[in-house]
């Protein structure tokens, strides 16, 4: 907020009267600010109530985003492999998450003449609402949001329709969202905030080096969301859950916890919940889940408590471990979130009759330490 506050206070200095106005402009941007002050220390200090076995979005990240907002960026991020923060990051800074009143965020384009929508893609014509867009950097990726997991809500900011002419409309916050992940990953953006987001952010932002302070900007707003996020999330009691929701959580507590009726197997305990649904579900036994042991790839998720060998348990099957191997990758080497490895049949030393392995998306870590995040169903 420096230069708008800069230019008030220009103003005022020239006239008394207007003077007063800005005192009030600015006693309501410090009491905002204090609001957010007291959540974030709120957040640090545990004064937040902690949700009740609560996996999710914090309070606080879902206060400034709003929740069907913070959903597409998590759910578009989860699709494309990219980090959700970096997409949340700049849907806050170049429009408020679409609620932005500047030109080119709903209507016609920016104040550069370039750049349309939430997330402020080049387009080239089309710059109404009911022409939707054409042309520019939005031509390549208009058609990512025909990946989409999340199917399209029935009310979230910024819905337009598509014209008649397209799939996808820039200034439609869905259209949008999946857009740019589409457009993240293209430019080598990854699952987690490192060199390799920095590096696609550059070029988002525009070429090197004049797009360096925006891409710092960025950056940081996304890592501050991410923090944010991460503080109240809490990994409380084991219940069983596996819904059609990716979540990423942070660290919270204990690291590793026991896994509920396999003795001597421990688990990630983020990971549990989807762990004791999947065995109850497919009557499953754990054969292993954290494990240091050189039996495992060193680098691979046993050594951080986030992948499980199973077989079939108490009641099971080998049917089951089958249905439940063909639900969590229909397709060879493409496993569908919240998996990031099913080890069956086509990979040596498991299959039918072996094991089935899972793993969990994570943020890169470090052998035998808890991930930065875990992508979970809830
Ligand atoms: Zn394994």
């Amino acid at each position: 907020m420096p230069a708008p506050a800069i230019a008030l206070a220009g103003a005022a200095a020239r006239n008394p009267r207007a003077a007063r106005r800005v005192l009030l402009i600015v006693a309501a941007l410090l009491g905002l600010w204090l609001v957010l002050l007291i959540g974030v220390l709120g957040a640090i200090f545990g004064i937040q109530p902690l949700q009740g076995g609560g996996y999710g979005p914090s309070k606080l990240a879902g206060a400034e985003i709003p929740p069907a907002y913070l959903k597409l960026y998590e759910q578009a991020g989860a699709r494309y492999g990219i980090d959700p923060w970096i997409l949340a990051a700049i849907g806050s800074i170049e429009t408020a998450h679409g609620t932005s009143t500047a030109p080119g965020v709903r209507a016609g384009v920016n104040s550069y003449g370039c750049c349309a929508g939430p997330m402020q893609f080049s387009i080239t014509a089309g710059a109404t609402p009911a022409q939707g867009g054409r042309g520019g950097t939005w031509a390549g990726y208009a058609h990512a949001a025909d990946r989409a997991r999340l199917a399209r809500p029935p009310a979230y900011p910024g819905r337009f329709t598509a014209p008649a002419f397209a799939r996808a409309n820039v200034y439609d916050s869905y259209d949008a969202l999946y857009a740019a992940a589409a457009y993240f990953h293209a430019l080598g953006a990854g699952p987690g905030l490192d060199e390799r987001t920095y590096r696609a952010l550059l070029s988002y932002k525009g070429t090197p080096p004049a797009s360096i302070p925006y891409a710092r900007h960025d950056y940081e707003r996304a890592r501050e969301l991410e923090r944010l996020a991460g503080r109240t999330v809490t990994a409380g009691a084991v219940a069983p859950a596996f819904g059609a929701d990716m979540v990423r959580v942070a660290p919270a507590g204990a690291w590793l916890a026991a896994v509920p009726g396999a003795p001597g197997e421990r688990c990630d305990r983020r990971i549990l919940p989807n762990l004791v649904y999947l065995i109850r579900r497919y009557r499953l036994a754990v054969t292993d889940c954290y494990s240091t042991d050189p039996v495992h790839a060193a680098g691979g998720e046993h050594p951080l408590g986030l992948g499980a060998d199973l077989v079939p348990g108490a009641g099971g099957s080998w049917e089951l471990v089958d249905a439940l191997a063909a639900a969590a990758e229909p397709v060879q080497d493409q496993p569908r979130p919240p998996f990031r490895w099913v080890g069956y049949d086509g990979d040596p030393n498991h299959g039918r009759g072996n094991h089935l392995h899972l793993s969990w998306q994570h943020a890169p870590a470090a052998f035998n330490t808890p991930a930065p995040w875990v992508l979970v169903a809830r």
